[in-house]
């Protein structure tokens, strides 16, 4: 079966004064179907910015898929146009955000705002659609929703608010979804009941969800696979498991050590020594890495490494894992 997903050298540049720079260089993965696939690293590193690119999202007139392909369902997908981008948005693919409050429109109902999002991609009358809507806001554990169908999103806390953004988000049952740190702004009880009801809704719908996050933890909950990003590129690719059993890339390794205990679940990344280079001064030869890396060596900033296969289904781009082969698989590099 073809991935449901499959995205091959993908550059996205913004563009800053004339020129532009790229924030994705060259990434390619694919998202096989009825998978959870993570995408990990710090802000900074791509992870939006490539979700961004997928959906046709990107600031216009800024920001700029410069070269790669993306197939969604075996359809290239990266040259439609507007209104065709317009009938898979939200329908076959969607995305939910870090804070729901922006998403959610403030002076229409919770009903309202799920009709919309009904009426614009199916065939139903209103009357059709308030009862999905109500049917859809209980699906997400919404509590009493023949009355929160009614309510602004200001009556709602936070969690509740995360809800009804996921209910909106398969209201037309997608084949995709892309959560972009969903969890991130709410606080440890919810964002485990959170994780927990997007586990429930992946096998309910039978959809592949794509987790964008700074977080092992949440990955380590969810994740089937794993994608781990520093600087515009994958740097590790493997299955959860491996993953945190033999965590191959030191940036990878830095991570692990960074993981919160639950209850103290502050700033993760403020462990890692230095800073993402911004996009401007990105090393163009050798690791991106480099100045951070506590295994660094000499050659590591005048080689470029590059995603290679070091076990089976775990790929590494590190000068430390010499012996690695080239990917042989579609989508691999
Ligand atoms: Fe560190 Fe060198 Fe590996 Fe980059 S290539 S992660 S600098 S050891
Ligand atoms: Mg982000």
């Amino acid at each position: 079966e073809t991935p449901l997903l499959e995205v091959k050298d993908l550059q996205t540049g913004f563009k800053i004064g004339k020129d532009y720079y790229n924030a994705v260089e060259k990434v390619s993965f694919k998202v096989d179907r009825s998978k959870i696939v993570g995408i990990v690293g710090e802000s900074g590193c791509g992870k939006s910015v490539m979700s961004l690119s997928i959906m046709q999202l990107l600031p216009q007139g800024i920001g700029k898929v410069r070269g790669g392909e993306i197939t969604f369902d075996g359809k290239n997908i990266n040259k439609l146009s507007e209104r065709e981008m317009n009938k898979i948005r939200g329908k076959d693919i969607s995305m939910i955000f870090q804070e729901p409050m922006t998403a959610l429109n403030p002076v229409f109902t919770i009903g309202y705002q799920l009709n919309e999002v009904l009426l614009n991609h199916e065939n139903i009358n209103k009357k059709e659609a308030r009862q999905k809507s109500i049917a859809l806001l209980k699906s997400v554990g919404i509590p009493r929703p023949e009355k929160i169908v009614d309510e602004y999103p200001h009556q709602l806390s936070g969690g509740m608010r995360q809800r009804v953004m996921i209910s909106m988000a398969i209201a037309c049952q997608p084949k995709l979804l892309i959560a972009d740190e969903p969890t991130t702004a709410l606080d440890v009880t919810v964002q485990a009941q959170i994780l927990e009801l997007l586990k429930d809704i992946q096998k309910v719908n039978n959809m592949s969800i794509i987790m964008i996050t700074h977080d092992l933890g949440v990955v380590s909950e969810i994740c089937d696979e794993v994608i781990v990003m520093y600087a515009g590129k994958i740097v590790e690719r493997t299955d959860v498991v491996k993953l945190f059993e033999e965590p191959k890339h030191p940036y990878t390794q830095l991570l692990m050590g960074a993981i919160p205990k639950m209850d103290e679940r502050k700033e993760v990344l403020d462990t890692i020594e230095g800073l993402v280079p911004s996009i401007k001064d990105m090393p163009q030869v050798g690791c991106r890495f480099a100045n951070r890396c506590p295994k660094a060596m000499p050659e590591c900033i005048t080689v470029t490494p590059e995603l290679l296969e070091d076990d089976v289904d775990h790929e590494v781009a590190c000068l430390l894992y010499e012996n690695s082969k080239p990917l042989e698989r579609v989508g691999g590099r």
